[in-house]
Protein backbone atom coordinates (compact mmCIF):
# COMPACT_ATOMS: atom_id res chain seq x y z
CA UNK A 1 0.00 0.00 0.00
CA UNK A 2 1.51 3.41 -1.44
CA UNK A 3 -0.35 5.19 0.96
CA UNK A 4 -3.29 5.07 3.90
CA UNK A 5 -4.18 8.67 3.50
CA UNK A 6 -4.19 11.44 0.70
CA UNK A 7 -1.85 15.03 1.33
CA UNK A 8 -4.92 17.17 1.92
CA UNK A 9 -6.87 14.41 4.39
CA UNK A 10 -5.19 14.85 7.95
CA UNK A 11 -6.77 16.84 10.56
CA UNK A 12 -6.67 17.19 13.93
CA UNK A 13 -8.73 14.41 14.43
CA UNK A 14 -6.30 12.46 13.09
CA UNK A 15 -3.36 12.74 15.91
CA UNK A 16 -1.51 9.91 17.11
CA UNK A 17 -2.63 7.72 14.10
CA UNK A 18 0.41 6.42 12.09
CA UNK A 19 0.15 6.96 8.48
CA UNK A 20 1.90 6.49 4.91
CA UNK A 21 1.66 9.63 2.33
CA UNK A 22 2.85 9.97 -0.79
CA UNK A 23 3.85 12.45 -2.82
CA UNK A 24 6.18 15.15 -4.04
CA UNK A 25 8.55 17.30 -2.49
CA UNK A 26 6.99 21.29 -2.59
CA UNK A 27 9.45 22.98 -0.70
CA UNK A 28 12.02 21.69 2.37
CA UNK A 29 13.32 24.24 4.90
CA UNK A 30 16.62 22.76 6.90
CA UNK A 31 17.63 24.70 10.31
CA UNK A 32 19.78 21.86 10.76
CA UNK A 33 18.95 20.01 13.49
CA UNK A 34 15.48 20.08 12.21
CA UNK A 35 13.79 19.80 8.49
CA UNK A 36 10.32 20.97 7.58
CA UNK A 37 9.05 19.22 4.54
CA UNK A 38 5.85 20.24 2.70
CA UNK A 39 4.56 17.15 0.80
CA UNK A 40 1.99 17.52 -1.93
CA UNK A 41 -0.25 15.39 -4.41
CA UNK A 42 -3.61 16.67 -5.99
CA UNK A 43 -5.40 16.53 -2.77
CA UNK A 44 -3.22 18.69 -0.62
CA UNK A 45 -0.30 19.76 1.39
CA UNK A 46 0.90 18.34 4.63
CA UNK A 47 3.72 19.27 6.30
CA UNK A 48 6.31 16.27 7.09
CA UNK A 49 8.89 17.09 10.26
CA UNK A 50 12.21 15.39 10.71
CA UNK A 51 14.52 16.37 14.17
CA UNK A 52 17.75 15.21 15.29
CA UNK A 53 16.60 14.41 18.35
CA UNK A 54 13.85 11.79 17.28
CA UNK A 55 15.04 11.32 13.82
CA UNK A 56 17.90 8.78 13.23
CA UNK A 57 21.39 10.33 11.53
CA UNK A 58 20.93 8.55 8.31
CA UNK A 59 17.46 9.85 7.57
CA UNK A 60 18.00 13.04 9.03
CA UNK A 61 20.49 13.61 6.25
CA UNK A 62 18.42 11.80 3.36
CA UNK A 63 15.64 14.47 4.57
CA UNK A 64 18.37 17.47 4.26
CA UNK A 65 18.76 16.32 0.45
CA UNK A 66 15.17 15.85 -0.67
CA UNK A 67 15.28 18.75 -3.83
CA UNK A 68 12.29 19.86 -5.28
CA UNK A 69 9.83 17.76 -6.77
CA UNK A 70 11.99 14.64 -5.54
CA UNK A 71 8.86 11.53 -5.20
CA UNK A 72 8.64 9.97 -1.29
CA UNK A 73 6.75 8.13 0.58
CA UNK A 74 6.73 8.60 4.16
CA UNK A 75 5.86 6.34 7.09
CA UNK A 76 4.61 8.21 11.08
CA UNK A 77 2.71 9.64 13.34
CA UNK A 78 0.30 12.51 13.07
CA UNK A 79 1.35 15.17 15.45
CA UNK A 80 -0.19 18.38 16.81
CA UNK A 81 1.71 21.28 15.01
CA UNK A 82 3.02 23.73 17.34
CA UNK A 83 2.79 27.09 14.94
CA UNK A 84 -0.57 26.23 13.60
CA UNK A 85 -1.24 27.36 9.60
CA UNK A 86 -4.49 28.66 9.49
CA UNK A 87 -4.58 29.04 5.29
CA UNK A 88 -4.36 24.99 4.44
CA UNK A 89 -6.70 22.25 5.57
CA UNK A 90 -4.20 20.11 7.38
CA UNK A 91 -2.90 23.25 8.67
CA UNK A 92 -3.14 21.52 12.33
CA UNK A 93 -1.00 19.00 12.10
CA UNK A 94 2.42 17.80 10.92
CA UNK A 95 4.01 14.21 10.53
CA UNK A 96 6.57 13.20 12.27
CA UNK A 97 8.59 10.94 9.90
CA UNK A 98 9.69 7.51 10.91
CA UNK A 99 10.35 5.62 7.56
CA UNK A 100 11.31 8.14 4.28
CA UNK A 101 11.16 6.02 1.19
CA UNK A 102 12.35 8.05 -2.04
CA UNK A 103 10.94 6.58 -4.84
CA UNK A 104 12.42 8.77 -7.45
CA UNK A 105 14.24 11.82 -7.72
CA UNK A 106 13.38 14.80 -9.62
CA UNK A 107 15.57 17.47 -11.55
CA UNK A 108 14.97 20.39 -10.51
CA UNK A 109 12.06 21.74 -12.61
CA UNK A 110 11.94 24.96 -15.33
CA UNK A 111 9.60 26.99 -13.44
CA UNK A 112 8.19 27.13 -9.73
CA UNK A 113 5.55 24.85 -9.51
CA UNK A 114 3.59 27.28 -7.80
CA UNK A 115 0.25 29.03 -8.00
CA UNK A 116 1.76 32.22 -8.85
CA UNK A 117 4.98 30.35 -11.43
CA UNK A 118 8.11 32.15 -12.52
CA UNK A 119 7.29 30.49 -15.43
CA UNK A 120 5.92 31.85 -18.98
CA UNK A 121 3.67 30.48 -21.17
CA UNK A 122 5.73 28.95 -23.56
CA UNK A 123 8.03 27.15 -20.91
CA UNK A 124 5.32 26.04 -19.11
CA UNK A 125 3.70 24.25 -22.60
CA UNK A 126 7.38 22.37 -23.13
CA UNK A 127 6.70 21.01 -19.06
CA UNK A 128 2.94 20.96 -19.56
CA UNK A 129 2.71 17.54 -17.16
CA UNK A 130 4.97 20.02 -14.23
CA UNK A 131 2.30 22.70 -15.19
CA UNK A 132 -0.19 20.43 -14.06
CA UNK A 133 0.72 20.11 -11.00
CA UNK A 134 -0.19 23.64 -10.19
CA UNK A 135 -3.15 23.78 -8.89
CA UNK A 136 -4.74 26.74 -11.47
CA UNK A 137 -4.18 24.00 -14.27
CA UNK A 138 -4.85 20.93 -11.75
CA UNK A 139 -7.99 22.61 -10.35
CA UNK A 140 -9.66 23.82 -14.48
CA UNK A 141 -8.90 20.43 -14.87
CA UNK A 142 -10.80 18.73 -12.69
CA UNK A 143 -13.47 21.81 -13.00
CA UNK A 144 -14.32 20.89 -16.76
CA UNK A 145 -14.61 17.16 -15.60
CA UNK A 146 -17.63 18.02 -13.02
CA UNK A 147 -19.22 20.60 -16.13
CA UNK A 148 -18.79 17.36 -18.43
CA UNK A 149 -20.07 14.76 -16.00
CA UNK A 150 -23.07 17.15 -15.01
CA UNK A 151 -23.57 17.25 -18.73
CA UNK A 152 -23.51 13.48 -18.90
CA UNK A 153 -26.31 13.29 -16.00
CA UNK A 154 -28.08 16.24 -17.00
CA UNK A 155 -28.40 14.56 -21.16
CA UNK A 156 -28.85 10.92 -19.61
CA UNK A 157 -31.60 11.64 -17.21
CA UNK A 158 -33.45 13.46 -20.20
CA UNK A 159 -33.09 10.00 -22.26
CA UNK A 160 -30.40 10.78 -24.62
CA UNK A 161 -28.54 8.06 -25.33
CA UNK A 162 -24.19 8.63 -25.83
CA UNK A 163 -23.58 7.35 -29.32
CA UNK A 164 -19.45 7.70 -31.26
CA UNK A 165 -19.14 8.45 -34.41
CA UNK A 166 -16.11 7.68 -36.83
CA UNK A 167 -13.00 10.03 -36.49
CA UNK A 168 -11.97 8.77 -39.84
CA UNK A 169 -14.72 10.28 -42.59
CA UNK A 170 -15.25 12.42 -45.17
CA UNK A 171 -15.55 15.68 -45.46
CA UNK A 172 -18.11 17.78 -43.64
CA UNK A 173 -18.66 21.28 -44.46
CA UNK A 174 -18.64 23.25 -40.83
CA UNK A 175 -16.59 26.30 -42.67
CA UNK A 176 -13.19 25.18 -42.25
CA UNK A 177 -10.62 23.64 -44.14
CA UNK A 178 -10.09 19.58 -43.65
CA UNK A 179 -7.64 17.85 -41.76
CA UNK A 180 -6.70 15.34 -43.99
CA UNK A 181 -5.27 11.71 -43.06
CA UNK A 182 -3.78 9.36 -46.04
CA UNK A 183 -5.64 6.02 -46.65
CA UNK A 184 -2.48 2.94 -46.87
CA UNK A 185 -4.50 0.95 -47.60
CA UNK A 186 -6.51 3.28 -50.08
CA UNK A 187 -3.56 4.25 -52.33
CA UNK A 188 -3.75 8.05 -53.52
CA UNK A 189 -7.27 8.58 -51.27
CA UNK A 190 -7.51 10.83 -47.73
CA UNK A 191 -10.05 10.61 -44.67
CA UNK A 192 -10.90 14.05 -43.49
CA UNK A 193 -11.08 14.30 -39.79
CA UNK A 194 -15.01 15.40 -39.06
CA UNK A 195 -14.86 19.41 -38.52
CA UNK A 196 -17.83 18.61 -36.26
CA UNK A 197 -20.30 14.92 -36.23
CA UNK A 198 -22.50 16.44 -38.55
CA UNK A 199 -24.10 14.34 -40.80
CA UNK A 200 -23.51 11.20 -38.84
CA UNK A 201 -25.96 12.60 -35.84
CA UNK A 202 -28.59 13.90 -38.77
CA UNK A 203 -27.87 9.96 -39.71
CA UNK A 204 -28.71 8.78 -36.27
CA UNK A 205 -31.58 10.02 -36.41
CA UNK A 206 -32.73 8.35 -39.87
CA UNK A 207 -31.49 5.45 -37.78
CA UNK A 208 -34.36 6.22 -35.26
CA UNK A 209 -31.80 6.73 -32.40
CA UNK A 210 -34.36 9.97 -31.66
CA UNK A 211 -32.07 11.60 -28.66
CA UNK A 212 -28.49 11.81 -29.19
CA UNK A 213 -25.80 13.39 -27.59
CA UNK A 214 -21.78 13.11 -27.82
CA UNK A 215 -18.90 14.53 -25.89
CA UNK A 216 -16.67 14.89 -28.84
CA UNK A 217 -13.90 16.36 -30.32
CA UNK A 218 -14.16 18.09 -33.15
CA UNK A 219 -10.78 19.45 -36.01
CA UNK A 220 -10.68 22.53 -38.01
CA UNK A 221 -8.01 23.63 -40.09
CA UNK A 222 -8.40 27.31 -39.50
CA UNK A 223 -5.70 30.00 -38.97
CA UNK A 224 -5.90 30.32 -35.21
CA UNK A 225 -7.27 33.46 -34.35
CA UNK A 226 -7.05 34.26 -30.43
CA UNK A 227 -8.04 31.38 -28.15
CA UNK A 228 -9.09 29.07 -31.09
CA UNK A 229 -7.83 25.46 -30.98
CA UNK A 230 -7.27 23.37 -33.97
CA UNK A 231 -8.60 20.65 -31.95
CA UNK A 232 -11.90 21.12 -29.74
CA UNK A 233 -14.98 19.47 -27.94
CA UNK A 234 -18.19 19.70 -28.31
CA UNK A 235 -21.04 18.67 -26.48
CA UNK A 236 -23.03 17.50 -29.51
CA UNK A 237 -27.07 16.55 -29.52
CA UNK A 238 -29.36 16.02 -32.01
CA UNK A 239 -33.02 15.27 -31.53
CA UNK A 240 -35.76 13.93 -34.05
CA UNK A 241 -39.40 14.83 -34.15
CA UNK A 242 -39.13 18.46 -32.86
CA UNK A 243 -39.16 21.47 -33.69
CA UNK A 244 -37.07 24.72 -32.75
CA UNK A 245 -38.40 25.59 -29.64
CA UNK A 246 -38.23 22.10 -27.95
CA UNK A 247 -34.74 22.26 -28.83
CA UNK A 248 -34.18 25.74 -26.97
CA UNK A 249 -35.85 24.16 -24.00
CA UNK A 250 -34.02 20.89 -23.31
CA UNK A 251 -30.90 23.02 -23.42
CA UNK A 252 -31.72 26.04 -21.90
CA UNK A 253 -32.67 23.26 -19.37
CA UNK A 254 -29.39 22.00 -19.35
CA UNK A 255 -27.28 25.13 -19.45
CA UNK A 256 -29.42 26.13 -16.39
CA UNK A 257 -28.70 22.71 -14.72
CA UNK A 258 -25.06 24.05 -15.21
CA UNK A 259 -25.34 27.16 -14.29
CA UNK A 260 -26.64 25.93 -10.68
CA UNK A 261 -24.83 22.65 -10.13
CA UNK A 262 -21.13 24.73 -11.27
CA UNK A 263 -22.01 27.83 -10.27
CA UNK A 264 -24.57 28.28 -7.67
CA UNK A 265 -25.74 30.60 -9.98
CA UNK A 266 -30.27 30.20 -10.42
CA UNK A 267 -31.06 32.19 -14.26
CA UNK A 268 -35.01 31.99 -14.85
CA UNK A 269 -35.61 31.89 -18.05
CA UNK A 270 -33.11 33.41 -20.76
CA UNK A 271 -34.45 35.87 -23.41
CA UNK A 272 -34.39 35.32 -27.14
CA UNK A 273 -33.34 38.19 -29.21
CA UNK A 274 -33.61 38.37 -32.68
CA UNK A 275 -30.09 38.15 -34.84
CA UNK A 276 -31.40 41.21 -36.71
CA UNK A 277 -32.20 43.41 -33.62
CA UNK A 278 -28.71 41.53 -32.14
CA UNK A 279 -27.15 43.28 -35.18
CA UNK A 280 -28.65 46.53 -34.52
CA UNK A 281 -28.54 46.87 -30.81
CA UNK A 282 -24.89 45.42 -30.26
CA UNK A 283 -23.45 44.96 -33.09
CA UNK A 284 -22.98 41.68 -33.01
CA UNK A 285 -24.23 38.12 -33.32
CA UNK A 286 -23.55 37.08 -29.64
CA UNK A 287 -23.95 40.62 -27.69
CA UNK A 288 -22.50 40.67 -23.72
CA UNK A 289 -25.49 41.76 -22.22
CA UNK A 290 -24.37 41.88 -18.75
CA UNK A 291 -24.20 45.83 -19.41
CA UNK A 292 -26.70 48.14 -21.48
CA UNK A 293 -24.70 50.39 -24.08
CA UNK A 294 -26.71 49.94 -26.51
CA UNK A 295 -26.38 51.27 -30.16
CA UNK A 296 -28.46 53.85 -30.82
CA UNK A 297 -28.91 54.60 -35.16
CA UNK A 298 -28.57 58.45 -35.49
CA UNK A 299 -28.81 58.32 -39.43
CA UNK A 300 -32.48 60.44 -38.75
CA UNK A 301 -30.64 63.14 -36.52
CA UNK A 302 -27.20 63.30 -37.92
CA UNK A 303 -27.62 63.64 -41.71
CA UNK A 304 -29.56 66.46 -42.31
CA UNK A 305 -26.63 69.13 -42.03
CA UNK A 306 -23.31 69.80 -44.25
CA UNK A 307 -21.23 66.99 -42.67
CA UNK A 308 -20.39 65.30 -45.08
CA UNK A 309 -19.29 61.97 -43.21
CA UNK A 310 -22.28 61.25 -42.34
CA UNK A 311 -24.64 62.22 -44.64
CA UNK A 312 -22.18 59.62 -47.07
CA UNK A 313 -22.52 56.70 -44.72
CA UNK A 314 -24.90 53.98 -44.76
CA UNK A 315 -25.14 53.91 -40.82
CA UNK A 316 -24.64 56.84 -38.61
CA UNK A 317 -24.47 54.89 -34.98
CA UNK A 318 -23.53 55.71 -31.25
CA UNK A 319 -22.97 54.82 -28.01
CA UNK A 320 -23.20 56.51 -24.69
CA UNK A 321 -19.89 55.62 -22.48
CA UNK A 322 -21.32 56.10 -18.71
CA UNK A 323 -19.48 58.64 -17.22
CA UNK A 324 -17.06 58.71 -20.02
CA UNK A 325 -17.25 62.76 -19.92
CA UNK A 326 -14.58 62.65 -17.21
CA UNK A 327 -12.23 61.52 -20.04
CA UNK A 328 -9.75 64.44 -20.65
CA UNK A 329 -9.26 65.14 -24.29
CA UNK A 330 -5.83 63.34 -24.23
CA UNK A 331 -7.19 59.98 -23.16
CA UNK A 332 -10.55 60.56 -25.97
CA UNK A 333 -7.61 60.90 -28.74
CA UNK A 334 -6.55 57.32 -27.31
CA UNK A 335 -9.88 56.09 -28.30
CA UNK A 336 -10.07 57.73 -31.47
CA UNK A 337 -6.59 56.09 -32.28
CA UNK A 338 -7.89 52.63 -30.69
CA UNK A 339 -10.67 52.91 -33.07
CA UNK A 340 -8.02 53.62 -36.11
CA UNK A 341 -6.21 50.67 -35.13
CA UNK A 342 -6.02 48.02 -38.19
CA UNK A 343 -7.33 45.53 -35.87
CA UNK A 344 -11.08 47.81 -35.54
CA UNK A 345 -10.19 49.53 -39.18
CA UNK A 346 -12.26 52.54 -38.50
CA UNK A 347 -11.26 56.12 -40.24
CA UNK A 348 -12.49 58.44 -36.98
CA UNK A 349 -14.51 58.82 -33.69
CA UNK A 350 -17.12 61.47 -33.90
CA UNK A 351 -18.15 61.87 -29.82
CA UNK A 352 -20.27 63.90 -27.87
CA UNK A 353 -19.74 65.14 -24.11
CA UNK A 354 -23.15 65.75 -22.34
CA UNK A 355 -22.06 67.72 -19.70
CA UNK A 356 -23.76 68.16 -16.28
CA UNK A 357 -25.63 71.29 -16.95
CA UNK A 358 -27.57 69.61 -19.61
CA UNK A 359 -25.46 71.01 -22.48
CA UNK A 360 -23.13 69.31 -25.24
CA UNK A 361 -19.81 69.94 -26.23
CA UNK A 362 -18.96 67.69 -29.48
CA UNK A 363 -16.05 67.28 -31.88
CA UNK A 364 -18.42 68.66 -34.89
CA UNK A 365 -19.96 71.69 -33.06
CA UNK A 366 -19.41 73.31 -36.48
CA UNK A 367 -21.95 71.22 -38.17
CA UNK A 368 -24.49 70.63 -35.57
CA UNK A 369 -26.37 72.99 -32.66
CA UNK A 370 -27.68 72.14 -29.10
CA UNK A 371 -30.66 70.46 -30.12
CA UNK A 372 -29.13 68.29 -32.66
CA UNK A 373 -26.59 66.77 -29.88
CA UNK A 374 -29.89 66.89 -27.78
CA UNK A 375 -31.75 64.32 -30.35
CA UNK A 376 -28.16 62.39 -30.32
CA UNK A 377 -28.50 61.63 -26.32
CA UNK A 378 -32.15 60.28 -26.81
CA UNK A 379 -30.89 58.25 -29.26
CA UNK A 380 -28.43 57.16 -27.81
CA UNK A 381 -29.81 56.88 -24.24
CA UNK A 382 -27.09 59.23 -23.11
CA UNK A 383 -27.69 60.89 -19.40
CA UNK A 384 -25.86 64.02 -18.12
CA UNK A 385 -22.18 62.88 -17.61
CA UNK A 386 -21.61 60.41 -20.18
CA UNK A 387 -19.79 60.66 -23.91
CA UNK A 388 -21.40 59.55 -26.81
CA UNK A 389 -18.96 58.01 -29.35
CA UNK A 390 -20.30 57.97 -33.19
CA UNK A 391 -19.18 56.09 -35.81
CA UNK A 392 -20.13 55.90 -39.74
CA UNK A 393 -19.92 54.12 -43.00
CA UNK A 394 -20.88 51.14 -44.20
CA UNK A 395 -23.30 49.61 -42.43
CA UNK A 396 -21.52 46.13 -41.45
CA UNK A 397 -18.75 47.73 -40.83
CA UNK A 398 -19.59 50.65 -38.47
CA UNK A 399 -21.38 48.22 -36.55
CA UNK A 400 -18.76 45.61 -36.01
CA UNK A 401 -16.46 48.40 -34.85
CA UNK A 402 -18.74 49.92 -32.50
CA UNK A 403 -19.20 46.33 -31.21
CA UNK A 404 -15.15 46.47 -30.43
CA UNK A 405 -15.40 49.62 -28.85
CA UNK A 406 -18.25 48.72 -27.04
CA UNK A 407 -16.79 45.55 -25.88
CA UNK A 408 -13.61 47.45 -25.07
CA UNK A 409 -14.95 50.26 -22.68
CA UNK A 410 -16.99 47.78 -21.15
CA UNK A 411 -14.16 45.65 -20.24
CA UNK A 412 -12.55 49.34 -18.80
CA UNK A 413 -15.03 50.28 -17.19
CA UNK A 414 -15.17 46.60 -15.36
CA UNK A 415 -18.73 46.26 -16.70
CA UNK A 416 -17.52 42.40 -17.75
CA UNK A 417 -17.95 40.88 -14.11
CA UNK A 418 -16.90 36.92 -14.86
CA UNK A 419 -18.91 36.14 -12.27
CA UNK A 420 -22.34 37.61 -13.64
CA UNK A 421 -23.69 35.31 -16.00
CA UNK A 422 -25.92 36.45 -18.77
CA UNK A 423 -27.32 34.06 -21.34
CA UNK A 424 -29.56 34.51 -24.21
CA UNK A 425 -30.76 32.93 -27.39
CA UNK A 426 -30.66 34.60 -30.15
CA UNK A 427 -32.42 33.66 -32.96
CA UNK A 428 -33.57 33.94 -36.34
CA UNK A 429 -30.28 33.82 -38.48
CA UNK A 430 -30.03 34.55 -41.82
CA UNK A 431 -29.68 30.67 -43.95
CA UNK A 432 -26.66 32.39 -46.35
CA UNK A 433 -24.19 34.99 -45.79
CA UNK A 434 -22.37 36.68 -48.72
CA UNK A 435 -18.72 36.59 -49.09
CA UNK A 436 -17.59 40.01 -49.27
CA UNK A 437 -14.57 38.49 -51.68
CA UNK A 438 -15.99 35.97 -53.75
CA UNK A 439 -19.52 37.46 -54.22
CA UNK A 440 -21.19 33.85 -53.20
CA UNK A 441 -23.30 33.18 -50.84
CA UNK A 442 -22.33 30.50 -48.52
CA UNK A 443 -23.99 28.64 -45.58
CA UNK A 444 -24.49 30.84 -42.42
CA UNK A 445 -24.40 27.91 -40.13
CA UNK A 446 -24.14 24.92 -42.31
CA UNK A 447 -25.51 23.73 -45.78
CA UNK A 448 -28.18 21.37 -43.73
CA UNK A 449 -30.04 23.96 -41.92
CA UNK A 450 -33.53 24.35 -43.25
CA UNK A 451 -35.13 27.87 -44.26
CA UNK A 452 -37.84 29.21 -42.44
CA UNK A 453 -40.84 27.43 -43.79
CA UNK A 454 -42.34 29.63 -46.54
CA UNK A 455 -38.98 31.44 -47.52
CA UNK A 456 -37.83 28.47 -49.80
CA UNK A 457 -38.69 30.73 -52.73
CA UNK A 458 -36.94 33.77 -51.56
CA UNK A 459 -33.34 31.86 -52.30
CA UNK A 460 -34.26 32.79 -56.15
CA UNK A 461 -34.58 36.25 -55.45
CA UNK A 462 -33.53 37.30 -52.65
CA UNK A 463 -30.94 34.97 -51.18
CA UNK A 464 -29.62 37.48 -48.15
CA UNK A 465 -33.16 37.57 -46.69
CA UNK A 466 -33.65 34.13 -46.06
CA UNK A 467 -33.94 33.20 -42.00
CA UNK A 468 -33.27 30.03 -40.90
CA UNK A 469 -34.52 27.77 -38.26
CA UNK A 470 -30.59 28.44 -36.51
CA UNK A 471 -30.54 29.78 -33.18
CA UNK A 472 -26.95 30.14 -30.71
CA UNK A 473 -27.12 30.16 -27.49
CA UNK A 474 -24.99 33.25 -25.96
CA UNK A 475 -23.10 33.72 -23.02
CA UNK A 476 -21.35 36.96 -21.53
CA UNK A 477 -20.29 37.80 -25.15
CA UNK A 478 -19.31 34.08 -26.24
CA UNK A 479 -21.62 31.88 -28.37
CA UNK A 480 -21.37 29.22 -26.89
CA UNK A 481 -23.57 27.05 -29.28
CA UNK A 482 -25.71 26.76 -32.17
CA UNK A 483 -27.81 24.66 -33.99
CA UNK A 484 -30.45 24.66 -36.41
CA UNK A 485 -33.89 22.49 -37.34
CA UNK A 486 -32.69 20.59 -40.60
CA UNK A 487 -33.79 19.95 -43.71
CA UNK A 488 -34.94 16.32 -44.11
CA UNK A 489 -36.07 15.87 -47.38
CA UNK A 490 -34.40 15.06 -50.93
CA UNK A 491 -35.71 17.87 -52.62
CA UNK A 492 -35.01 21.00 -50.34
CA UNK A 493 -31.66 19.86 -49.48
CA UNK A 494 -30.50 19.32 -53.75
CA UNK A 495 -32.14 23.10 -53.95
CA UNK A 496 -29.68 24.28 -51.19
CA UNK A 497 -26.78 22.88 -52.45
CA UNK A 498 -27.76 24.18 -55.75
CA UNK A 499 -27.38 27.85 -53.98
CA UNK A 500 -24.54 27.30 -52.21
CA UNK A 501 -22.66 26.19 -55.64
CA UNK A 502 -22.59 22.65 -56.21
CA UNK A 503 -23.37 20.69 -58.80
CA UNK A 504 -25.65 18.30 -59.11
CA UNK A 505 -22.42 15.65 -59.55
CA UNK A 506 -20.52 17.56 -56.69
CA UNK A 507 -23.42 17.33 -54.41
CA UNK A 508 -23.43 13.60 -55.22
CA UNK A 509 -19.98 12.83 -54.80
CA UNK A 510 -19.50 14.27 -51.55
CA UNK A 511 -23.33 14.18 -49.77
CA UNK A 512 -25.08 11.70 -51.94
CA UNK A 513 -24.96 9.02 -48.72
CA UNK A 514 -27.28 11.59 -46.75
CA UNK A 515 -29.20 12.29 -49.74
CA UNK A 516 -30.15 9.18 -50.19
CA UNK A 517 -31.01 8.61 -46.62
CA UNK A 518 -33.49 11.52 -46.60
CA UNK A 519 -35.14 8.72 -49.09
CA UNK A 520 -35.79 6.38 -46.84
CA UNK A 521 -38.16 8.15 -44.29
CA UNK A 522 -36.08 10.93 -42.64
CA UNK A 523 -38.36 12.33 -39.51
CA UNK A 524 -37.89 15.71 -38.78
CA UNK A 525 -34.93 16.35 -36.80
CA UNK A 526 -32.67 19.25 -35.53
CA UNK A 527 -30.03 19.94 -32.79
CA UNK A 528 -26.84 21.71 -31.89
CA UNK A 529 -23.36 21.81 -30.24
CA UNK A 530 -22.00 23.67 -27.51
CA UNK A 531 -18.39 24.35 -27.72
CA UNK A 532 -17.16 22.67 -24.42
CA UNK A 533 -13.76 24.19 -24.14
CA UNK A 534 -15.29 27.77 -24.01
CA UNK A 535 -18.36 26.74 -22.02
CA UNK A 536 -16.18 25.50 -19.35
CA UNK A 537 -13.93 28.94 -19.39
CA UNK A 538 -16.77 31.31 -19.12
CA UNK A 539 -18.18 28.66 -16.37
CA UNK A 540 -15.07 28.99 -14.63
CA UNK A 541 -14.76 32.76 -14.84
CA UNK A 542 -11.91 32.74 -17.54
CA UNK A 543 -10.97 34.24 -20.55
CA UNK A 544 -9.07 31.52 -22.15
CA UNK A 545 -9.89 28.02 -23.28
CA UNK A 546 -6.18 26.93 -22.90
CA UNK A 547 -6.14 26.57 -18.98
CA UNK A 548 -8.61 24.13 -19.26
CA UNK A 549 -7.47 21.88 -21.71
CA UNK A 550 -5.03 19.14 -20.40
CA UNK A 551 -2.42 19.30 -23.79
CA UNK A 552 -3.43 22.48 -25.64
CA UNK A 553 -2.11 23.87 -29.07
CA UNK A 554 0.26 27.09 -29.25
CA UNK A 555 -1.11 29.76 -31.86
CA UNK A 556 0.71 28.26 -34.78
CA UNK A 557 -1.27 24.77 -33.85
CA UNK A 558 1.65 23.10 -32.78
CA UNK A 559 2.03 20.87 -29.09
CA UNK A 560 5.38 22.00 -27.99
CA UNK A 561 5.78 19.61 -25.88
CA UNK A 562 5.46 16.20 -28.08
CA UNK A 563 7.12 18.42 -31.18
CA UNK A 564 4.18 17.67 -33.47
CA UNK A 565 3.49 17.96 -36.17
CA UNK A 566 6.95 16.01 -37.18
CA UNK A 567 8.12 15.27 -40.24
CA UNK A 568 7.91 11.14 -41.44
CA UNK A 569 10.14 9.15 -42.47
CA UNK A 570 10.78 8.72 -46.19
CA UNK A 571 9.65 4.81 -45.35
CA UNK A 572 6.16 6.22 -44.09
CA UNK A 573 6.04 8.01 -46.94
CA UNK A 574 6.27 5.91 -49.36
CA UNK A 575 4.10 2.93 -47.84
CA UNK A 576 1.27 5.93 -48.31
CA UNK A 577 2.15 6.40 -51.49
CA UNK A 578 2.49 10.56 -51.20
CA UNK A 579 5.29 12.20 -52.15
CA UNK A 580 6.70 15.64 -50.62
CA UNK A 581 6.24 19.44 -52.66
CA UNK A 582 7.56 21.39 -49.89
CA UNK A 583 7.16 25.73 -50.89
CA UNK A 584 10.67 25.99 -48.34
N1 LIG B 1 -22.57 20.90 -36.30
C1 LIG B 1 -22.85 22.23 -35.85
C2 LIG B 1 -21.55 22.92 -35.42
O1 LIG B 1 -20.55 22.28 -35.24
C3 LIG B 1 -23.80 22.28 -34.71
C4 LIG B 1 -25.18 21.86 -35.09
O2 LIG B 1 -25.74 22.40 -36.04
O3 LIG B 1 -25.72 20.98 -34.39
O4 LIG B 1 -21.55 24.11 -35.21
Amino acid sequence: MYRSHNCGELRASHINTEVTLAGWVQKSRDKGFIVWVDLRDRYGITQLVFDEERTSKTMMEQAQNLGREFVIQVKGNVIERASKNPNIPTGDIEILVSELNILNKALLPPFTIEDKTDGGEDIRMKYRYLDIRRNPVKNSLIFRAKVAQEVRNYLSNDGFTEIETPYLIKSTPEGARDFVVPSRMNEGEFYALPQSPQTFKQLLMVGGMDKYFQIVKCFRDEDLRADRQPEFTQIDCEMAFVEQEDILNVFEGLTRHLLKEVNGVEIEKFPRMLYDDAMRLYGNDKPDIRFGMEFGELNEVAQHKDFGVFNNAELVVGIAVPGGNTYTRKEIDALIDWVKRPQVGALGMVYSRCNDDGTFKSSVDKFYDQGDLAKWAEVTDAKAGDLICVLSGDKNKARAQLSALRMELATRLGLRDPKVFAPLWVIDFPLLELDEETGHYHAMHHPFTSPKPGQIELLDTNPGDVKANAYDLVLNGNEIGGGSIRIHDKGTQAIMFKHLGFTEEEAKAQFGFLMDAFEYGAPPHGGLAFGLDRLVAILGGQETIRDFIAFPKNNSGRDVMIDAPAPIDDAQLTELSLKLNLKS
